[in-house]
């Protein structure tokens, strides 16, 4: 693979008012390049490699623009294992614009969205599980989802994976040995003994392969619909949750007419908010457009919080409802249980067999019951921030290729097959494996990749 080394920049703090912000260079000429701009006790070109410089970054006229400190890196001891500069300049969108628009005058072409953390990878600096926990980084939610890509970071993933890789390439070669000089090569006895390292294989690797379906939930949340009649509190649990006004709260029924999505973080849980207009039968036109779409998005959605006034008798229409749900993707929030309660719990049990959380938009009594009830549904009640979760369909697809092919060797075994039969199947979860921490990885999938991060990283 030919890795560009031409030298690209971008600012890789978020773009506010903070005290300091970063822009980064990187390539072949990212230090003298920057030596153009930067004036200090000595040219850049000068400083050692791991030092931070007092100095200032002037423009053409030789005006300062700001006071910096600028740090280099030289190759291969960088982030993306290039010679680097990092210019820390006073945090400010105007200031930091105009310092880059300052390093790209010295000919520094703008970095492509991820580009540094592609050449990171290029430069074997970091493998395409620790790439990808950058990008999962940079959007996590969640404290279990920060924690999580914290860990797939510090390579747990990818220490895994070489083991198996090594063990199973130990095997393999094995076999070829013994096939090639079978005077110094023993197979007697040999499939016995692998048949213990495929369990082992296996089980390992299906550790990790069904942490996928949960870990996407942290890392991704869960699509939910609010739902239930107009007036029930939809948008007040919205905003609840949200803690800002963001949908239209009023006491006319049917006033949220269209859909608003929202993703906010309960604890470990991300929940992709879906709030829709009330459902019942309408002979409003903007309204039914919107009943239409709320239960549209229901099917979509993976929990569905439907909420009931218990302040008032339940309807015909809650009772129909209440009766169609899933238990397994449903919660019912009894609202405004800071009221006097008409409804209680046992009156919904009657018509719904799943959880049911007294609740107040006004109060926020029940949160934490609602937190509970949504880790019983998605986590098995035990959503563990300490567990490692993959988190990429693509590692997902690789694990679960690499144990297609060592059941593959396994029912081999069984059928008696010979040795020479089944070692391209070991071949094959060796590759499939290999594909997740970036060995014999094909282009395209580096591009997409890398192509999904943020600029400056
Ligand atoms: P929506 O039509 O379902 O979106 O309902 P809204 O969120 O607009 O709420 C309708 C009315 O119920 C508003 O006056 C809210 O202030 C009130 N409300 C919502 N939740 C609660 C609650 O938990 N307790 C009480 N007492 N009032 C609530």
């Amino acid at each position: 693979m030919i890795c560009e080394s031409d030298t690209i920049a971008a600012i890789a703090t978020p773009l506010s008012s903070s005290g300091i912000g970063i822009i980064r260079v990187s390539g072949e000429e990212s230090i003298a390049l920057v030596d153009k701009i930067y004036r200090g006790r000595r040219s850049l070109n000068d400083y050692n490699a791991n030092t931070i410089n007092y100095g200032h970054i002037v423009d053409q006229n030789g005006e300062v623009v700001d006071e910096v400190l600028v740090s280099v890196f030289r190759t291969p001891h960088s982030y993306t294992g290039e010679d680097s500069v990092e210019i820390n300049c006073h945090g400010g969108i105007f200031i930091l614009r105009k310092v880059l628009d300052l390093v790209y005058n010295t000919g520094i072409r703008p970095a492509e969205p991820g580009e540094f953390s592609k050449r990171a990878f290029l430069n074997g600096r970091m493998d395409l599980s620790e790439a990808e926990s950058v990008m999962d980084l940079i959007s996590s939610g969640s404290e279990a989802s920060y924690k999580n890509s914290i860990r797939q970071l510090s390579g747990f993933l990818k220490k895994k994976v070489v083991k198996l890789r090594s063990e199973i390439i130990h095997e393999a070669a094995f076999v070829e040995a013994a096939l090639d000089d079978p005077e110094h090569y023993e197979l007697d006895g040999f499939d016995d003994k692998l048949v213990i390292e495929l369990n082992r294989w296996i089980s390992e690797i299906k550790d990790l392969s069904d942490s996928y379906h949960e870990g996407s939930l942290i890392k991704d949340g869960i699509d939910t619909v609010i739902s239930g009649r107009p007036n029930v509190g939809k948008s007040s649990l919205m905003n609840f949750l949200s803690g800002h006004d963001k949908a239209i709260v009023t006491d006319i029924p049917g006033t949220t007419r269209d859909i608003i999505e929202e993703r906010v973080v309960i604890g470990d849980i991300v929940l992709n908010l879906i709030d829709t207009a009330g459902i019942r039968q309408t002979s409003d036109k903007v309204e039914s457009i919107g009943v239409e779409k709320a239960i549209k998005a229901q099917s979509y959605a993976q929990l569905n919080l439907y909420l009931v006034d218990s302040s008032m008798k339940l309807s015909d229409i809650d009772q129909k409802y209440l009766s169609s749900f899933d238990p397994s993707s449903t919660i019912i929030l009894l609202n405004k249980s800071d009221l006097d309660s008409i409804v209680d719990m046992d009156d919904i049990h009657h018509f719904f067999d799943g959880h049911v959380v007294e609740f107040s938009t006004k109060t926020g009594q029940g949160l934490d019951q609602l937190k509970s009830a949504v880790s019983d549904l998605f986590f098995d009640g035990n959503l563990d921030s300490d567990r490692f979760y993959i988190t990429s369909e693509q590692n997902y697809n690789d694990l679960n290729d690499a144990l297609k092919s060592l059941e593959l060797v396994r029912s081999s075994i069984a059928n008696g097959l010979s040795e020479d039969f089944f070692t391209s199947d070991l071949y094959d979860a060796y590759r499939s494996l290999g594909y997740i921490i970036g060995e014999e990885v094909e282009e395209d999938l580096v591009n997409k990749v890398f192509s999904d991060f943020c600029m400056g990283k």
